[in-house]
């Protein structure tokens, strides 16, 4: 059974992760908790490429590939030997946040990114997708006011989150059988029930 947890920053899907990794645990599962962008050695040297600054920019269609390629490496070594081997694999993020955010919030087009990454790792799919919906105005209430640049880069940042938010619904809406999808300010507790609720009755 493979899992993967969506959602946009701060959504709480490595805390999900880890709570539903507890709670199959429990239940005398083997679980595989992993994560994206990295997961794998030379998956982690690519996160770092892309995430850490020091590199200077980085153009969208560069980013998209290496977070595929990333994402390549993390299907074939990581994701499909444990699953051969039984394992419940979670992982935090996988393929609809490259969606997500190279295809809809840097605009190179939702099918194009899908496209790459269903090569990338050869169709793999998760069996359940949880997304865990944040509000972007939520963060923005809690940003202080600041001065007009500020303010610019502010309103930016929120159209980027909510393009991003849009994206990751669409995905659900267009496959709801494979997405269980929860707002992501319910109590870590509440959520934690209802992900478990679901995943139990896949493994009926
Ligand atoms: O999940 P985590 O917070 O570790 O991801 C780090 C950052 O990578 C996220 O804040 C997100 O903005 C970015 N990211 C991205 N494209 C992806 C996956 C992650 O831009 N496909």
């Amino acid at each position: 059974l493979f899992i993967a947890f969506e959602g946009g920053d701060g959504a709480g899907k490595s805390t999900q992760a880890a709570e539903l990794a507890k709670a199959l645990e429990s239940s005398g599962f083997t679980v595989l908790r992993t994560r994206e962008p990295g997961g794998t050695p030379i998956g982690e040297k690519l996160r770092s490429l892309v995430l850490d600054h020091g590199h200077g920019h980085i153009d969208a269609h560069t980013e998209a590939l290496i977070f595929a390629a990333s994402r390549a490496a993390h299907a074939s070594q990581v994701i499909r030997p444990a699953l051969e081997r039984g394992e419940i694999v979670l992982t935090d993020r996988y393929i609809d946040s490259s969606v997500a955010y190279q295809g809809a919030g840097r605009g190179l087009g939702t099918e194009a990114v899908r496209d790459i990454n269903a090569w990338a790792t050869s169709g793999l799919q998760p069996d359940l997708t949880v997304l865990l919906d944040v509000d972007p105005a939520v963060g923005r209430q809690r940003r202080t006011a600041g001065d007009a640049a500020e303010d610019r880069l502010e309103s930016e940042a929120d159209e980027f989150h909510a393009k991003i938010r849009a994206a990751f619904l669409d995905l659900a809406a267009a496959r709801p059988e494979a997405y269980l999808v929860l707002p992501a300010r319910l109590p870590v507790t509440e959520l934690a029930a209802r992900i478990f609720e679901r995943v139990e009755s896949l493994l009926a």
